[in-house]
């Protein structure tokens, strides 16, 4: 076995989630899971996050001694400075629209780490979830969303509210998940260089080995790549991510890891120093 703890799941306090916490904590337990992390979504700094992550945080602090392995942490998704704006002006992105433009605009996470510690939170997994260039947010060529992503990911890198780079490379289009080696291998060494510099970890998400978007041959190149990144120094962290059943999905996600050459020790637990 290579993986002992999974740092990221969701529980029904994530919008588009529906395990409840202690659901979770029977199963983890059930698995031999030494940690666990909830960490449902906070994209955005309206009220209806806010609220989701509050009661995350209720909800775990209500079951903590029942499950003592069970972490409290958050999801955070850059999001585009305007989008970020027109929140603090209305109170809600109803009615906002991003803005039609090709150039790269600013972009940052919606909470503080001061506000998400007040709330018991312990570590942040943040994660790029889609591309902020182009005239369509959402939309663009491959070549400036591959851009957008080794941008936002490198920031993410060196955000102190990072505890782990989630899912590094998930695209819900899967613009890449025929072929990694569209993504070039500069951005890898660069965004391992900037992760071990500044002591963050990353994540080996079961999303890439569980999709049905991907190919074998994508799954292969992607264990492939978070071993190169392992034997640069950056430390890796399991995370299910698991939405709405919490089912043991390691045997699958191991047989990409052991052929890319993990063996059991190489993958990490977060030591009390990492945690907030
Ligand atoms: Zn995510
Ligand atoms: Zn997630």
């Amino acid at each position: 076995m290579i993986i002992h703890s999974d740092w990221h799941i969701h529980s029904e306090n994530s919008y588009d989630a529906s395990n409840p916490i202690a659901a979770i904590g029977d199963q983890a337990n059930a698995q031999g899971m030494r940690y666990f992390g909830i960490t449902d979504h906070a994209n955005y700094n309206d009220d209806k996050f806010r609220k989701n992550i509050e009661d995350s945080a209720k909800n775990v602090k209500q079951l903590q001694a029942k499950y003592p392995n069970m972490v409290l942490g958050v999801e955070l998704t850059p999001i585009e400075k305007p989008c970020y704006d027109y929140i603090c002006e209305h109170g809600t992105r109803d009615g906002y629209s991003p803005p039609a433009r090709e150039d790269r605009h600013d972009f940052l996470l919606p909470y503080t780490k001061e506000e998400l510690s007040a709330l018991g939170m312990r570590l942040a997994i943040t994660a790029v979830h889609w591309s902020l260039i182009g005239p369509n947010a959402r939309g663009g060529s491959i070549e400036k969303c591959i851009e957008s992503w080794h941008c936002q990911q490198m920031a993410l890198a060196c955000d102190e509210r990072t505890t782990i780079l989630g899912h590094p490379w998930y695209c819900g289009k899967a613009l890449w998940y025929e072929d990694f080696s569209i993504i070039p291998r500069s951005m890898h060494l660069e965004l391992g260089a900037a992760l071990k510099e500044n002591g963050k970890y990353i994540e080996c998400n079961s999303h890439f080995f569980r999709t049905p978007k991907a190919t074998e041959k994508f799954r292969h190149q992607y264990a492939e790549f978070l071993r190169e990144l392992f034997e640069m120094g950056v430390p890796v962290t399991y995370g299910s991510d698991s939405h709405h059943s919490y089912e043991d999905l390691r045997p699958k996600v191991e047989e990409y890891l052991s052929a890319a050459g993990f063996v059991d020790g190489d993958f990490s637990e977060l030591s009390e120093k990492d945690l907030w």
